[in-house]
């Protein structure tokens, strides 16, 4: 059976919470503190936890613990451990800037252009289609393949001016 608020202390399973404390049963983890933040994680201590050294008096924490892992790496006599820590966060990095760079093109300038020129195109053709199909019916020579052509020379003419 579980014992969800714990034992008594006479080793019986309790029955309710204790007063002001969290119930084991409630969830442990709150999905909203699982959302990875954007933002690269700052370091402030070696991530190595056998080292674990702690560089938050320097200027720039991060960059120093950057550096001490690098010293590690690029040394023949350089710590195993700290080596994979290393290359195991470039890789990590690689991979996160990789993903950023791929948000910041669809983001970009260039690509919401390229959209707003297909939506421009998009609402010329609309316009082009129901002036055509008119002038086709009043003049009694509408036919879906007429249409489709005066449209598509007429956008082949927007292509060529837009
Ligand atoms: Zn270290």
């Amino acid at each position: 059976m579980e014992a969800p608020y714990g034992y008594t202390a006479t080793g019986r399973i309790r029955k309710k919470p204790i007063k002001g404390t969290v119930p084991l049963a409630a969830p442990v983890n709150n999905p909203q503190l699982q959302v990875e933040s954007e933002k690269p994680e700052k370091f402030i201590r070696c991530p190595v936890t056998t080292c674990n050294k702690d560089f938050q008096h320097r200027k720039d924490p991060h960059k120093a613990v950057w550096q001490h892992l690098l010293h590690h790496a690029n040394s023949y006599v350089g710590d195993p451990d700290h080596k994979t820590a290393y290359s195991a966060i470039k890789e990590k990095r690689k991979a996160e800037a990789g993903d950023k760079k791929t948000r910041e093109k669809r983001n970009s300038a260039r690509w919401r252009a390229r959209n707003a020129r297909k939506a421009k195109r998009s609402s010329a053709m609309g316009t082009a289609k129901r002036k055509f199909e008119i002038q086709l019916r009043r003049a009694g020579e509408f036919t879906e393949a007429a249409l489709k052509k005066l449209v598509d020379d007429k956008m082949a003419e927007w292509d060529l001016n837009n």
